[in-house]
């Protein structure tokens, strides 16, 4: 039960942080995921707390580029788990992509938690947990270069929900295309994916399903024109824009 009034100015913000407190105390979130979230709140609030321009382009590109792919694999840690596993679960169906869950603070009964959600959430199959099948992504120390053989490892392109820089250009060193979602444009992650989208994950990926249902329409050609088209330096210098106005809008109000 929530004890957030729905009035309250800032409700919807406090609703998606309870789903993180929640997170944490049924065992799915990690402490430090806490405080990670914590930075995502502060560069959502800059941002107006709405998904920009820069968000949609990015989405558009990223669904074509999940289209494309090959083997698309999905990236699940503790605090994606939380605040959306039904969605996570709907973007690997409607575009055929893999989930693989991988922790920064690696804890088997954690990843236990995890896989537990996604599957009572409709996921079928959830990699990273079998030893048999599982190897090293070069370039990485700690638990987080253990990878599925037939997940992330094989993947040509890989979904990344709030991720951490080093492992972010582990995956670019090992070829991989690599699609972010990050509230943050100057982090490592959102410097270094191919394809950054900036905004909050609990938007963000409810438009993805529905952009890649849209594109599954086109050709194979257009998808191409629309990956090639898509500058992430471009888009990421344009989100700075996008806040920067955002603040001078509400200075100016003020
Ligand atoms: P990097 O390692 O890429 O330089 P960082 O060390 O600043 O980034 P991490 O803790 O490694 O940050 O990664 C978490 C990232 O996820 C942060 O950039 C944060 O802004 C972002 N983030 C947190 N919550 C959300 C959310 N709900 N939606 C989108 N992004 C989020
Ligand atoms: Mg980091």
């Amino acid at each position: 039960m929530s004890l957030i009034p729905k009035s309250h100015p800032r409700a919807k913000s406090l609703f998606i942080r309870e789903k993180l407190v929640s997170g944490f105390n049924r065992g799915l979130v990690a402490k430090e995921g806490l405080l990670a979230h914590g930075r995502g709140e502060a560069f959502d609030y800059l941002l107006g707390e709405k998904t920009r321009k820069t968000a949609k382009r990015a989405i558009t590109a990223s669904a074509a580029q999940i289209l494309l792919a090959d083997l698309p694999v999905i990236s699940v840690n503790g605090n994606i788990a939380a605040l959306c596993p039904k969605e996570i679960v709907n973007l690997a169906k409607v575009s055929g992509s893999k989930i693989e869950v991988n922790l920064f603070y690696a804890n088997e009964k954690r990843k236990q938690n995890i896989i537990r959600t996604l599957k009572k959430n409709g996921a079928k199959e959830v990699l990273g947990t079998n030893s048999r099948s599982s190897t090293t992504l070069p370039g990485l120390d700690s638990a987080r270069r253990i990878v599925d053989k037939n997940g992330i490892f094989a993947a040509d392109v890989v979904i990344v929900p709030l991720e951490d820089g080093d492992r972010t250009i582990a995956l670019r060193k090992n070829g991989k295309k690599v699609i972010t979602f990050d509230l943050n444009p100057l982090s490592r992650t959102s410097q270094t994916a191919n394809i950054t989208i900036i905004d909050n994950v609990t938007r963000a990926m409810e438009l993805l399903i529905i952009e890649c249902k849209k594109l599954q329409k086109k050709n194979r050609k257009m998808l191409e024109k629309i990956v090639k088209d898509f500058d992430n330096k471009k888009n990421l210098a344009d989100n700075i824009i996008e806040i920067r106005n955002n603040l001078t809008g509400r200075l100016s109000i003020a």
